[in-house]
């Protein structure tokens, strides 16, 4: 509450008291208006005072302790902060109807320049817009209006794809003040560089050996030194299922338009995909050596660790990549350039100066390459602990409740769609993008492509060269076990199913696929991808910098 509307509230809480106590003094009559004063507070306190503004998936509601009023999603049109000489500008001379003075002002403005407006406030400046496209115009003062906002504009962005002057859409670029952008300044290529080279010196890290599980140590000790100081480790076992028995005969209608995986329709010029098995086709003797160890069964480790969020430890973003590798190179793009990705963005929200209001878990898969066993293991072990406090009472959530799930894997190659003869362009395509996949044919899906538009807009606010697109196949990755429980997406240099599937990456899975193989151009998509998540999740968790 502002100071007025304080001085205000007191002197008309005074009343009934001054009236009781005279009344208690031998003027009776005076305990009749007493009561009923006392009864109108009651009543404002009730039906006129909203208690508070919550905002869902689908709508933003107005919570009075007596009733409750929703104003869905595709109604509103755009929400946006305004101070006191703006609203001046906006309404022209108002006229109040309603409850005043007590707690703020509540009902309905009668204004010169926009007709009746709905109005509950408790502060006279730092209020809040909201332009509806079914009726007029709401004002209202949450408690934190920015923080009210950027929920808000996330919704509202998100599935309208209307930003008009929210959080994430005002059009100056992101300046000093501008947290989120600060944080993003905070990455860049040389560093993003040094970790998926670091990552290399593991050759392809394949699950279930000791090459994996030095890389795993080396990852721990990386994302420790950087502040990210509570790290775990999640164990399973892998044992392989039996090899697949070769499909019969297809039945596919010839007339069916072939499907890749995770839908979606293939075109044009296609090449042969496939995982290298071969040690040989390494030409590099160092390499292969170092690649040499085979795959065993058993005990499974990965490790992520926390940013806990100072209001809302008990609910969380989960940011992950996958750390294994295949096909006897050093898996440099298939994923350490996901990981890389992953450790950065660990690095800058653990900054000591940065805290967010929700919870941040960066989080490093194995078994991604055997079939999504280590998210699946995950999951399996971990959803039914979301949300719960343990010990009681201790403020700790071992597994906040999740909020989205985004996967990064390949993050690095976009040169196009390989030519009639099966070569590829040498250089990164001028239109290169990155990726951003939802399941179209999942529980969340609505969820996911709402969370999918949010990546998209910090795209454009914050990716320094390459734009991104959104699009429904997201498949074959480790966003694909979370997407029944929760929003979930993946960013990725190119369409997983329809075209990396159709072999527009042609080191995949092959022994090509190495630090030396990318240039600075390609180096720099997944640099756009590390902007564009982190501007997205800096503004879902609330990331303020400490002065
Ligand atoms: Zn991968």
């Amino acid at each position: 509450m502002s100071r007025a509307i304080v001085v205000l509230t007191v002197l008309a809480l005074a009343v009934p008291p001054i009236f009781l106590i005279l009344a208690a003094a031998g003027r009776e009559v005076l305990a009749v208006p007493a009561f009923f004063v006392i009864a109108i507070y009651m009543w404002v306190w009730l039906r006129f005072r909203p208690s508070a503004f919550v905002v869902h998936h689908d709508a933003l509601e107005i919570v009075w302790p007596l009733k409750r009023r929703r104003i869905l999603r595709g109604d509103i049109a755009s929400a946006r902060l305004i101070d006191r000489r703006q609203l001046r500008d906006e309404i022209g001379l108002g006229l109040r109807v309603g409850a005043g003075g007590l707690w703020g002002g509540f009902g309905w403005l009668w204004t010169t320049r926009r007709g009746i407006v709905q109005m509950y406030i408790s502060r006279t400046d730092g209020f809040v817009w909201i332009e509806r496209k079914s009726a007029g115009p709401w004002l209202i003062t949450p408690e934190r209006p920015e923080e009210f906002l950027r929920t808000i504009s996330v919704i509202v962005c998100a599935f309208v794809a209307i930003l008009a002057t929210s959080a994430f859409a005002q059009s100056p670029p992101p300046a000093a003040d501008d947290p989120i952008g600060t944080l993003v300044s905070r990455l860049d290529l040389e560093r993003y560089k040094a970790t998926v080279k670091g990552l290399t010196q593991f050759g392809d890290r394949r699950q279930g050996t000791g090459r994996n599980r030095a890389a795993v140590d080396w990852i721990e000790a990386q994302l420790k030194s950087h502040g990210c100081t509570n790290t775990e480790r999640l164990e399973y076992t892998y044992q392989p299922p039996p090899p697949p028995v070769p499909p019969a005969a297809s039945t596919a209608n010839p007339a069916n338009p072939p499907a890749a995986a995770g839908g979606g329709r293939p075109r044009g010029n296609r090449t042969r995909t496939g995982v290298n098995n071969d040690p040989n086709a390494q030409p590099d003797a160092r390499l292969r050596a170092l690649n040499t160890e085979p795959s065993t069964p058993g005990p499974r480790e990965e490790v992520y660790c926390t940013k806990v969020g100072s209001t809302r430890p008990d609910e969380m973003y989960i940011v992950g990549a996958h750390m294994d590798g295949i096909g006897w190179g050093e898996a440099a793009n298939d994923d350490g350039s996901g990981t890389a990705l992953v450790m950065e963005l660990a690095r800058v929200f653990s900054g000591p100066d940065v805290q967010t209001e929700r919870s941040i878990r960066f989080i490093l898969w194995n078994n991604e390459e055997s079939g999504l066993n280590g998210s699946t293991a995950y999951v399996t072990q971990r959803r039914e602990l979301r949300g719960q406090e343990q010990p009681v009472g201790s403020g700790r959530y071992p597994e906040p409740k999740w909020l989205g799930m985004i996967q990064h894997d390949m993050m690095m190659f976009d040169h196009g769609m390989p030519r009639a003869d099966g070569t590829m362009s040498p250089d990164q395509r001028p239109e290169a993008d990155v990726n951003i996949e939802f399941q179209s044919n999942s529980r969340m899906a609505p969820e996911s492509q709402a969370l999918a538009w949010a990546f998209e807009r910090a795209n454009e606010k914050y990716a320094t060269d390459y734009p991104a697109a959104v699009g429904p196949h997201m498949t074959n990755t480790d966003s694909n076990p979370f997407m029944n429980d929760v929003a979930a997406i993946s960013l990725r240099e190119n369409e997983r199913g329809t075209q990396i599937g159709s072999g527009w990456d042609p080191q995949w899975h092959k022994p090509t696929d190495l630090f030396a193989t990318y240039t600075d151009k390609d180096f720099r998509l997944g640099l756009n991808a590390a902007q564009t998540t982190l501007g997205a999740i800096a503004g879902l968790t609330g990331a303020t910098l400490k002065k």
